[in-house]
């Protein structure tokens, strides 16, 4: 039977960045995709933002993910010419129930180290942006937004130049844990199966991340790693130039989400969005008659806003550890050898925001490898 040293399992950012971080190290490494290519799913299904990191739990791995991650991939993006702008961001308030927020938002935020914010009054926001209706927002300057297939692009040639092995259109069906090895069971593109033997395993499957940790023998209820799908769709504006959006505009978040937001891409156009709906079934269907959700939650802050402006765009979906009842739940970034897995990682509920974390998630996941 054929044996590597390490399998990454899916080349979204997240399975991508840590290929990159680990082909430094001398190790025989395969990286296995269930698609014909990399980053189909959430990584080219997303708001495409750097965040700051200003939202999440002090001490929480989305915290410090964020924060760390931020900086690593402003580095990279500059190094290696990875289309990216550090635009900067606004959080609106325009009721006295979103002024007391931003108070939270703000507090949290310098908790977590971060020192660049400052309160704008509306006259400022009105200079910053002149289409925008607030009583008060936060502005952060540290905020932007990347071209993320450029940025997978760069992992995946990058760590092809130093000889990770990429096998497309295969799927992982099964994974059986031996005394020293992981013996994993693949469907190849002509439908037949195939075994390897593994000495180590780092799952990045994103969507189907607990169906991997379920199939090496974990239980996933136990261990609270079901995941939970939440649709995001987005629109966008038939004619960006009829509105001057210059920054991120982002009203203050939910209990689940960051709240439908305003963001200017790379090529000049606006998006909005993504909404948040739990469903049971993945689809990225956009359901046209949404755009009047849309309109009605936007244009509080943006009443130019038109129904005619809005043209559906893409939808992407969100594997959520938190399920509708929950609270806040943090990343499962995890070495298993505590749970019986020796030389297994599960990245698990890697939603917002990953992308923004995916180098400083790959460090970890480097830690734990040098470490066993
Ligand atoms: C609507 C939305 C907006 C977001 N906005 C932002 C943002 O602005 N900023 C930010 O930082 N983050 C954002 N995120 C989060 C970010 O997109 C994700 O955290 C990140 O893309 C996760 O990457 P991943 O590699 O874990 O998952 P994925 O990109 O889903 O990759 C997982 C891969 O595993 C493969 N796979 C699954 N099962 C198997 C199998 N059995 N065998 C082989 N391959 C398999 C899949 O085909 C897939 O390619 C957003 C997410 C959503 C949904």
């Amino acid at each position: 039977m054929e044996e590597v040293d390490i399998t990454i399992i899916g080349a979204g950012v997240i399975g991508l960045a840590v290929s990159y971080v680990l082909s430094n190290f001398g190790k025989e490494i395969v990286v296995l995709e269930k698609n014909p290519s990399f980053g189909q799913e959430t990584s080219s299904r997303n708001s495409e933002v750097i965040h700051a990191g200003i939202y999440y739990p002090k001490g929480s791995l989305k915290s410090e993910t964020c924060i760390r991650g931020k900086s690593l991939l402003y580095g990279l993006c500059s190094r290696y010419n990875i289309p990216y702008r550090k635009l900067g961001k606004l959080i609106i308030a325009y009721d006295r129930e979103g002024i007391d927020r931003l108070g939270g938002i703000y507090d949290n935020a310098v908790g977590c180290g971060i020192g660049d914010l400052r309160f704008l009054s509306r006259k400022e926001i009105k200079t910053l942006e002149p289409d925008i209706e607030a009583e008060s927002a936060i502005f952060t300057p540290d905020t932007g937004i990347v071209d993320t297939h450029s940025l997978m692009k760069f992992f995946f040639q990058a760590s092809k130049e130093r000889n990770v092995d990429f096998a497309f259109s295969v799927e992982v069906i099964g994974i059986k844990k031996e005394r020293s090895f992981y013996e994993i069971t693949v469907n190849e593109p002509g439908g037949d199966s195939f075994s390897f033997q593994s000495r180590a395993v780092i799952n990045c499957a994103g969507l189907e991340s607990d169906k991997i940790a379920e199939f090496a023998g974990m239980d996933p209820e136990k261990l609270c790693y079901r995941i939970h799908y939440c649709k995001g769709q987005y629109f966008r504006m038939r004619n960006p130039d009829k509105f001057r959006i210059k920054h991120l505009v982002y009203p203050p978040p939910t209990e689940i989400d960051l709240g439908i937001h305003l963001t200017p891409d790379l090529g000049g156009g606006i998006r909005l969005g993504p909404d948040a709906k739990y469903v049971k079934e993945i689809n990225y269907d956009i359901e046209e008659k949404e755009k009047y959700a849309f309109l009605s939650s936007v244009s509080k802050f943006l009443p130019s806003l038109e129904k005619d402006d809005l043209i559906p765009d893409t939808a992407g979906v969100r594997p959520k550890l938190q399920s509708e009842e929950d609270g806040f739940r943090d990343f499962v970034i995890q070495d298993e050898g505590k749970n019986g897995f020796p030389n297994f990682v599960d990245l698990i509920g890697i939603e917002s925001p990953g992308l923004t974390s995916c180098l400083a998630i790959a460090e970890t996941v480097k830690k734990f490898i040098e470490s066993a």
